[in-house]
């Protein structure tokens, strides 16, 4: 088979070859390396298969690469791992048979043939195997067609469909997951039976569910896995909250979109943009809110007002729920669903120097990727709207990068701080320190007062006045 490998990666595959000889073993590449180099697509590592004993193969390929790398390796799996070329990972196991028990994706495992082997993987792409060994060095082994469904872009299971997804659940996920990255389609067999297995899902981790879902997300167009995770059932069984946003409804004439496949949209509109998952998170939670927030407002149609702050609190419990990181990635997801408005809203009005440093500073350093996801939730169907919008949009831009040249309001803090206020006024932490913070800080966004410290301190002094609370010692200078 004549794929195309670099120099490195052809001294690598003869060091395997000269190592299985001498060992008196078989050694095959196979799955996604293979799959790979066929397709064309980057490769960053490469399963050997072993006719005899993986891990010894993995010590002895070792022994010819100097430095020599280590060896990592799991007796109870009859696997070996080293990483040579630069971080490039070779993984070394022995062909084996698998069988499964109803209760588990666990399978009993036993010594077998290459052919073996190539039954137990979850699509005829990624059964491909390619022979190192001197008798037939780079012949292709393809039991199962996966070369003719690689030319045709199909995905489907090499044996019996419901059985390989009864088996092991988590290949459903990885169906729609290798459908999504590499634009393929899944044959109708396989989804239907995708479909009839989609509950037997609830036996994969919840952490394997959620690895799946973010390569989806992370492909160049997810809303392809994204409505086939939604057609196959299994959307409801692990995200039943972005199900929630299909449909569209009319009443008395008046309508709203569908917000699933405008959902959908934000996410593709977003993807050619960025690579950061969590940013592409925030454009498939940013209107996850609207079902709860759906109102009918009689002569005026649908609202969904407020949805953008109930939005952002829902995302704690969904980041839980799918064992998603709870740390500062949430916080930014949360941050940007909750001003995901605010930009758009400045195109309406005439915006003021004193809107626009409002959202500033509460974006601080997320202010360009808010405003991507701004720029990609504009999907209307009406071609003058969107370029309305486009244009409107171009200005926001301009004048926010006017204001911060001139007030540097991104990542501001405000010249009086708590402690400055509770030293000042003997106070405890307590509502009277927050209620004057805010204030200063409102004065100076809004440009009542300059940003400066005596300005601050001086309006800080009224303000306490106002609500009866003195300086406990003459000012200090
Ligand atoms: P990627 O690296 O993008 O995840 P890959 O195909 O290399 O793609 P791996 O998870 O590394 O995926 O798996 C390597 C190979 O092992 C696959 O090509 C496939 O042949 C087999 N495989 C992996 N997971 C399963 C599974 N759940 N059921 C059956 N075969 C599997």
């Amino acid at each position: 088979m004549d794929i195309q490998c670099t120099d490195k990666e052809l001294m690598l595959l003869k060091k395997i070859s000269a190592a299985a000889k001498e060992l008196g073993a078989e050694a095959y590449l196979i799955g996604g390396f293979v799959r790979d180099k066929i397709i064309g697509r980057p490769t960053k590592d490469a399963d050997i298969v072993c006719i005899g004993d993986g891990i010894a193969l993995a010590h002895l390929v070792a022994e010819k690469f100097r430095p020599k790398p280590s060896v990592s390796f799991f007796k109870t799996f009859g696997t070996a791992q080293i990483k040579v070329l630069d971080g490039f990972e070779v993984e070394f196991v022995g062909a084996r048979k698998e069988s499964y028990d109803f209760d588990s994706r666990k399978p009993t495992v036993a010594e077998g043939t290459v052919e073996d082997d190539q039954n137990r993987r979850d699509f005829t792409i990624n059964t491909l195997a390619i022979s190192l060994n001197e008798a037939n060095y780079g012949q292709l082994i393809d039991p199962f067609g996966g070369l003719e469904d690689i030319a045709k872009k199909i995905i489907q299971t090499p044996l019996a469909p419901l059985q390989t997804f009864s088996d092991d659940p988590l290949r459903m996920m990885r169906a729609i997951r290798f459908a999504t990255q590499l634009g393929f389609t899944i044959s109708p067999i396989t989804f239907r039976a995708i479909t009839d297995n989609a509950k037997r899902i609830k036996i994969v981790s919840q952490e394997r569910i959620t690895d799946e879902l973010n390569k989806i997300l992370l492909a160049p167009k997810p809303s392809i896995g994204l409505d086939l995770l939604s057609k196959s059932g299994l959307m409801q069984l692990i995200f039943p909250q972005i199900m929630a946003l299909h449909g569209a409804e009319y009443v008395d004439g008046m309508g709203h979109k569908d917000n699933f496949y405008h959902t959908l949209q934000v996410v593709d509109n977003i993807a050619p943009h960025t690579q950061d998952l969590w940013l592409r998170w925030a454009a498939l939670l940013h209107d996850i809110a609207k079902p709860a927030t759906k109102r009918f407002e009689e002569g005026h149609g649908f609202t969904f007002h407020g949805h953008e702050v109930v939005g952002a609190r829902m995302v704690p419990k969904i980041f839980n729920q799918l064992k998603l990181p709870q740390n500062e990635k949430m916080k930014f997801v949360q941050k940007i669903v909750e001003l995901h408005l605010r930009p758009i809203s400045l195109t309406k009005e005439n915006i003021t120097d004193s809107a626009i440093r409002r959202l500033l500073f509460d974006a601080g350093d997320d202010i360009d990727a808010l405003m991507m996801l701004c720029n990609a939730d504009i999907t209307s169907k009406n071609k003058q709207k969107v370029q309305r919008y486009l244009q409107n949009f171009e200005l926001v831009r301009q004048r926010l990068k006017e204001v911060e040249e001139k007030d540097h309001i991104r990542n501001w803090q405000p010249p009086i701080t708590g402690d400055i206020i509770m030293t000042t006024f003997n106070l405890t932490p307590s509502r009277p320190v927050g209620i004057l913070k805010d204030s200063i800080r409102n004065a100076i966004l809004d440009g009542i007062i300059p940003n400066d410290y005596e300005a601050a301190f001086n309006f800080m002094l009224k303000e306490a006045q106002a609500i009866q609370l003195f300086p406990v010692s003459p000012l200090q200078e």
